[in-house]
């Protein structure tokens, strides 16, 4: 097998007495700074506190595999072929001239960050330069699809490639199967069942332990070091929460034995810990019953989700954030939705509906709670999610919102916006950076100067809630969704990271005299 890890030179370098590269690691000391508050009726004692923090980078990038579960879906077939476009460097023509394969929508690898200032002015440099991290051109794809169509038809039955490109790809796409995986049809529409035609039999714990052979075989056969297993099969119905059944990892894991009610999804979720890799969830359903949780903290385990936020409930987490911060009050929210793909299909059953309802619903609460200015306790604005499924437009997705708030002196501002884009274009970009920072996180560790014993971040890895919908927080964390501050949070961690103050956006030397 080739040498699975590669040291590459950094980019960035830093010159502070705070960092230094050992051949392993990038260490930094941080000065992390937090207030506490003390309330006494309408006045605050406001105290800062310094927690002195080493951070520890693992300098080597291992060589990343990528599971998904869903894999000849419309997201896993678009990533997979994206992924391919870029490492071949293809270009082709369609009808307003020639396309070059790129990763835009990417936060690591399109978007930039300031790291100062040089003779010519403000520095910007790719997200992705300010750590060592996986390339996405050097993650190998393995999954599973109920569907035993290969990729190269996969693609083709997707509708999102334009053609010209879809027949460059073809012979590569072709080669590439999904392994039979986990069908238990009440847990999708009843209108799926007819893709159902590759899917393991056995009981529970023999499927469960079918898919933990899998990861194996992946890993062994493709010569990666490590694998992250990624849900982006359809949305699955809700579970109900059982004491007994699923409320503990140990019960949790009985009822797999016994065969009671487990989704798939949370059988793959179990799978992939108990073979220690990272398992992310890119639908809404509660794949992460407590049990499965337990489970994942327990064995030291990274877990992230809920549900890709891709399109409209993005646009919610920018425009809620900016109207409520410019001390606007948003009354009514509504969104339309529809689409034509199978998730689409999927969605159009209630239970499956009920699910994505759910996480697209609890969006706004943190930026509403932000402003006791604007809301009452317990007040919130009208939120209101429609779906409906129109075939002929295809992975071609429509939302259309209306934002409806008050202004100034009893006055009304009502914003109506309608987004049209494919929809596996915008996800593809997403499962891409949940991989690349799960694992950039897997090389992080860190310690305080009371506490010398170096730990990782929480199972439950909330630094993901940029990109996800229901952001899944450890127990009694706050649920961030203003998009901001989910950006900022990543950027800040990755700064702690490099020794580097969290980005202010003061630039007091430009403001004196
Ligand atoms: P899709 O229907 O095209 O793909 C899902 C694939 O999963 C299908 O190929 C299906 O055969 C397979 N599948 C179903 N159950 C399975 C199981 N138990 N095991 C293995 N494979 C299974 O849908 P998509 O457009 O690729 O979206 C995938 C998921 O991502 C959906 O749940 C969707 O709600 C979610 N999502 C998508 C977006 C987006 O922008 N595209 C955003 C947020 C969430």
């Amino acid at each position: 097998l080739d040498t699975v890890f590669l040291i590459m030179p950094e980019k960035i370098r830093i010159n502070s007495p705070n960092v230094r590269y050992t051949e392993q690691y990038i260490k930094s000391q941080y000065s992390y700074q937090t207030t506490s508050v003390c309330r006494d009726g309408d006045s605050y004692t406001v105290t800062p506190h310094t927690t002195e923090f080493m951070f520890r980078t693992e300098r080597a990038v291992p060589k990343l595999g990528v599971m998904l579960v869903g894999w000849g879906g419309n997201n896993g077939s678009t990533v997979t072929a994206a992924v391919l476009a870029n490492k071949l460097g293809l270009t082709w023509r369609t009808k307003t001239g020639v396309k070059t394969a790129n990763y835009y929508g990417s936060l690591l690898e399109a978007s930039t960050v300031s790291l100062g200032s040089g003779p010519e002015g403000e520095v910007f440099v790719p997200f992705r330069d300010l750590l060592p991290m996986v390339h996405p051109n050097d993650i190998v794809f393995d999954g599973w699809d109920i569907s035993s169509m290969d990729l190269g038809r996969a693609m083709e039955r997707a509708q999102v490639l334009d053609w010209s490109l879809q027949e460059m790809l073809r012979p590569h796409m072709s080669k590439l199967k999904p392994r039979p995986s986990i069908y238990i049809p009440e847990f999708i529409a009843a209108n799926q069942e007819y893709r159902a035609d590759n899917v393991l039999t056995g009981s529970k714990a023999e499927q469960v332990e079918q898919i933990r052979r899998d990861i194996r075989d992946f890993k062994q056969k493709s010569g990666v070091e490590k694998v992250i297993v990624l849900w982006t099969a359809n949305t699955e119905r809700f579970c109900d929460v059982v004491p007994g059944v699923n409320d503990t990892a140990e019960n949790l894991l009985n009822t797999i034995q016994t065969g009671g009610e487990v989704s798939p999804s949370t059988l793959f979720a179990v799978a992939s810990i108990q073979e220690g890799c990272a398992y992310i969830n890119g639908s809404p359903q509660n794949t992460f019953v407590p049990g499965a949780l337990e489970l994942a903290v327990q064995r030291g385990v990274f877990i992230g989700g809920d549900d890709f936020k891709s399109g409209q409930t993005k646009l919610k987490s920018v425009l809620v954030d900016f109207l409520i911060s410019a001390g606007i009050k948003p009354t009514s929210i509504v969104s339309y939705n529809h689409l034509g793909n199978n998730d689409g299909m999927n969605l159009s059953a209630p239970q499956q509906f009920r699910s994505k309802e759910i996480s697209k619903s609890n969006v706004v609460d943190d930026m509403v709670q932000s402003n006791p200015v604007l809301y009452k306790p317990g007040e919130k604005p009208d939120h209101c999610v429609v779906i409906k499924y129109v075939p002929y437009v295809g992975d071609s997705k429509r939302a259309m919102d209306e934002y409806t708030s008050e202004i100034m002196m009893g006055g009304t501002n009502t914003i109506a916006l309608h987004n049209t884009c494919e929809d596996s274009l915008l996800a593809s970009p997403i499962i891409l950076d949940l991989v690349i920072l799960t694992e950039l996180c897997q090389r992080i560790t860190f310690c305080t100067q009371e506490d010398r014993s170096f730990q990782s971040f929480h199972s439950v890895l909330s630094l993901l809630s940029f990109l996800c919908k229901a952001p899944l927080v450890p127990q009694g964390a706050p649920v961030v969704n203003a998009f901001f501050r989910q950006r900022a949070c990543i950027e800040n961690v990755m700064r702690a990271c490099l020794g580097l103050h969290p980005q202010n956006h003061m630039q007091l030397e430009h403001k004196m005299k």
